[in-house]
């Protein structure tokens, strides 16, 4: 279900160095795990802060999921405007620091092993603004882009019919449920609450 995504990884490197200094020392430290998700993902990608048991477990502070169908039919340029917007989903504390050589106060990020430094940002009106100047408008909704496609070539047989019969007498809901809002954006509908912050 999940794989190590070595290539997205290495797509990120060159966008971290240009465009997220924020993210450099924990892209340097193994901070941000970088996974392959397959299955009927109801996006292309996903960024989240770990949780306390997900930092334990796999020794991350980020992660980074892509979708595996996603990324096969991206182009190259695709791919990299939407690993560059999983990047723009985490955000890092400043705090202002007193440097003896400039008498000033500088601003300096804060600890990137305190997990409390961390925080995952939502979206800006429609895709954050600074992945449309970098990578165009074409890319507004480039998270829609997996669900879109699976839609278009998905054709209902009896036995996926059967399926969703029987898994609505399990109980459980055949297809995650998720919601589309005006800014093209897909997020998964989540029962209760939010567990420690996702976002697509
Ligand atoms: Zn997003």
């Amino acid at each position: 279900m999940f794989d190590r995504a070595h290539e997205v990884r290495s797509v990120a490197a060159n966008i971290i160095i240009n465009h997220h200094p924020h993210l450099e020392e924990a892209y340097n430290e193994g901070l941000i795990g970088f996974y392959f998700k397959d299955g009927n993902n109801d996006w292309a990608g996903k960024a989240k802060k770990c949780t306390a048991f997900e930092r334990y477990t796999t020794g991350h502070m980020l992660f980074i999921f892509i979708d595996k169908h996603a990324w096969k039919v991206y182009s190259d340029d695709q791919r990299r405007a939407l690993v560059d917007h999983e990047l723009c989903h985490f955000t890092r504390e400043k705090t202002l620091e007193y440097n003896p050589e400039t008498q000033k106060q500088e601003p300096k990020w804060c600890d990137v092993n305190d997990p409390d430094n961390w925080g995952i940002r939502d979206h800006d009106v429609e895709e954050f603004s600074e992945i449309i100047s970098r990578h165009g408008l074409w890319e507004t909704g480039i998270e829609r882009f997996a669900a879109a496609v699976r839609s278009a070539d998905y054709q209902m047989t009896i036995e996926d019919i059967e399926e969703e019969q029987e898994s609505e007498e399990s109980g459980e809901p055949a297809r995650t449920p998720y919601s589309v809002d005006r800014g093209g954006v897909v997020s998964l509908k989540k029962n209760g609450d939010g567990k420690g912050g996702d976002a697509a």
